[in-house]
């Protein structure tokens, strides 16, 4: 009885040690605090000592925060009316919400984008993400894609005014925006789309219709996508309208249906919304708008979306880990189960691999929005982060999923750790901005229309040819040539068979250019004799660009030790 005794009560230890874990800074992880290094040898010491003191806010007061915000009690409702019976439709969110949102908009990320770009913006994007979507990750991406635009149009009445406000760092003054594109019959279709805008003079339309997933329903400003001519199909019909919640200090002409009852990101509320005769500033010429739709709001939007849940595996994997370390199981931590540790080994790899991959494309689009680097790049840049919307969405739930694995049963409980709100708001993320399908045709599309598989290979090659000196590199030139007989036997196959081996194609695009990202950073974190990023490159190429299976010897026994350990 005694020793049964004994036996619970160093369970319990142990799980409380694992507990206090999960208040270690966000910001204490050696990868990403050299990614940091890495981009920013010039203002390192600044952004170091705001990532050292956000990453703390992030476990110690946003992830409760988020976790509270998230009980099914505190989720957002819709007030209809005010006490005379007027129609408010105000989002009423519990207050940890309010909370979380000024920690995070504290930060100052949003004006960051506006004045020093989008890498300093997305670095804390990242930490801010490891917190889930907390209800505010998806409000920034539509923010940041507004911000971009409305800071490339010329100007109308209320534009700087809204810059300002959607850049202010605190929560309780800023504006919000929203992107409003989907419609019931159309999802990835937006051809589809049917909601309509009726000019009413000069720049001012009245916009009607329905839009059927509107998530931060709550925000200040809406991009939405309308018909500025019904009688032309297609996207070539859409345009691009800003919609002010409030016009001319009254609520605009729109009326919120319901909110929907999600799997994740729970604490953002998604609407079903009808316009009805909504004033609305139109964003560019008719012929501009989808252009910004596609070109700025979605492609911002899918990066964001990368970063956030690269953000949210990086948290899982740290918490997994430290579960480990402490769980006994068989009179072992588990963490010397060798399974385990393989299991480990190869999240850590493809997250480091993706994260590296998403930060260098970060580097290329400020590169390229400050210099106007030429169409190609604009292309490059396309495709790249379609690519990785992809790809990270894709592996991320699995990430989580596994890392759920190694606490079993207590990572199925949901006041255990974040865990499975963690999962819930990744699959969200897996579907936004483009699912898995729409996105390998996006690039199966650009390739025969744009030839981006051309440009990729260009890039891929020059970027080798800058370390070929180091041994590392010579696998991807034998993966790059592959990729590019591959492609050519793609080019001459009947169309349905070329959208089969489309799926092969965008994966071997993403492995290849995760894989040269994450070696560029490992070599630099080599010359300060640090090999972690090199483990994670060695074992990044053993699952996707070795063409060969695992050997499971000493050397991998050692290299998954190495990674993890
Ligand atoms: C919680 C939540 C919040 C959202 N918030 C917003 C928002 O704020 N604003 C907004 O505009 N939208 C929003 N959305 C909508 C979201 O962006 C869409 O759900 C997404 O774009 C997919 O569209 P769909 O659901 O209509 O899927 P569908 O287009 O109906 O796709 C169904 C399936 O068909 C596949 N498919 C489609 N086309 C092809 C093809 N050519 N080849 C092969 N397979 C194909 C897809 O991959 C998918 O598996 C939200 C969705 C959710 C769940």
């Amino acid at each position: 009885m005694k020793n049964k005794n004994n036996a619970r009560k160093k369970a319990q230890r142990s799980l409380s040690d694992f507990e206090s874990d999960l208040y270690k800074n966000a910001y204490h992880d050696s990868d990403y605090q050299h990614t940091i290094k890495f981009y920013f040898s010039n203002h390192f010491s600044r952004i170091h000592a705001e990532l050292e003191n956000f990453g703390n806010e992030v476990t110690n007061r946003l992830e409760p925060l988020a976790n509270e915000n998230n009980l099914s009690c505190n989720l957002p409702r819709i007030e209809k009316y005010n006490p005379v019976g007027e129609c408010i439709d105000h989002i009423i969110h519990h207050p940890t919400y309010e909370e979380a949102g000024k920690i995070i908009y504290k930060t100052g990320l949003l004006k960051k984008l506006a004045h020093s770009g989008l890498l300093e913006c997305l670095s804390f994007f990242f930490l801010a993400s490891q917190a889930g979507e907390a209800g505010h990750n998806c409000p920034i991406a539509c923010s940041a894609g507004m911000i971009r635009v409305l800071q490339k149009i010329a100007p109308f009445p209320g534009k700087d005014y809204y810059l300002e406000r959607l850049t202010d760092h605190d929560f309780a003054t800023n504006f919000t925006g929203a992107q409003f594109l989907t419609e019931i019959q159309g999802g990835s279709d937006v051809a589809l789309n049917t909601t309509y805008a009726l000019q009413e003079k000069d720049n001012i339309w009245r916009i009607y219709g329905e839009k059927w997933f509107c998530s931060n329903a709550g925000a200040d400003l809406f991009f939405i996508t309308a018909r500025f001519d019904q009688e032309i199909s297609g996207t070539k019909g859409l345009g691009l309208f800003l919609i002010p919640a409030k016009w001319q200090g009254n609520k605009n002409h729109f009326m919120l249906r319901r909110l929907k009852n999600k799997i994740g990101t729970r604490s953002m509320a998604t609407a079903e919304i009808d316009f009805q005769g909504a004033y609305a500033f139109q964003i560019g010429s008719n012929e501009e708008g989808f252009h910004f739709v596609m070109n700025d709001v979605l492609h911002l939007s899918r990066l964001f979306n990368a970063v956030c849940v690269l953000g949210m595996v990086r948290r899982a994997y740290h918490i997994a880990l430290s579960y480990a370390k402490h769980r006994v199981v068989f009179s072992s931590p588990i963490i010397h189960y060798p399974l385990v540790l393989e299991n480990l080994a190869r999240i850590k790899s493809e997250n480091t691999a993706m994260i590296s991959a998403i930060f260098a494309t970060a580097k290329l689009q400020d590169d390229h929005d400050k210099n106007k680097l030429s169409n190609e790049t604009s292309l490059l840049l396309r495709l790249l982060v379609n690519l990785q919307k992809y790809f990270s969405a894709l592996l991320s739930f699995d990430h989580i999923h596994r890392c759920i694995d190694v606490l079993a049963g207590n990572g199925m409980i949901e006041t255990f750790s974040p865990l499975p709100r963690l999962l819930r708001d990744c699959m969200v993320c897996e579907n936004w901005e483009g699912t898995h399908n729409v996105l390998r045709m996006q690039i199966f599309k650009d390739i025969f229309k744009y030839n981006i598989d051309k440009i990729y290979l260009a890039f891929i090659h020059d970027e080798i040819k800058k370390i070929q000196q180091c041994q590392q590199s010579h696998i991807l030139i034998k993966k790059l040539n592959m990729l590019e007989k591959e492609l050519q036997h793609f080019r001459q196959k009947e169309i349905d068979l070329q959208t089969l081996h489309i799926r092969f194609i965008v994966d071997s695009m993403a492995h290849l250019y995760c894989a040269l990202k994450l070696l560029i950073e490992a070599l630099d974190q080599n010359k300060s004799s640090s090999t972690s990023k090199l483990d994670c490159y060695y074992y990044f190429c053993k699952i996707y660009i070795e063409e060969k299976h695992v050997q499971y010897d000493k050397d991998y026994l050692q290299l998954i030790n190495r990674i993890v350990l």
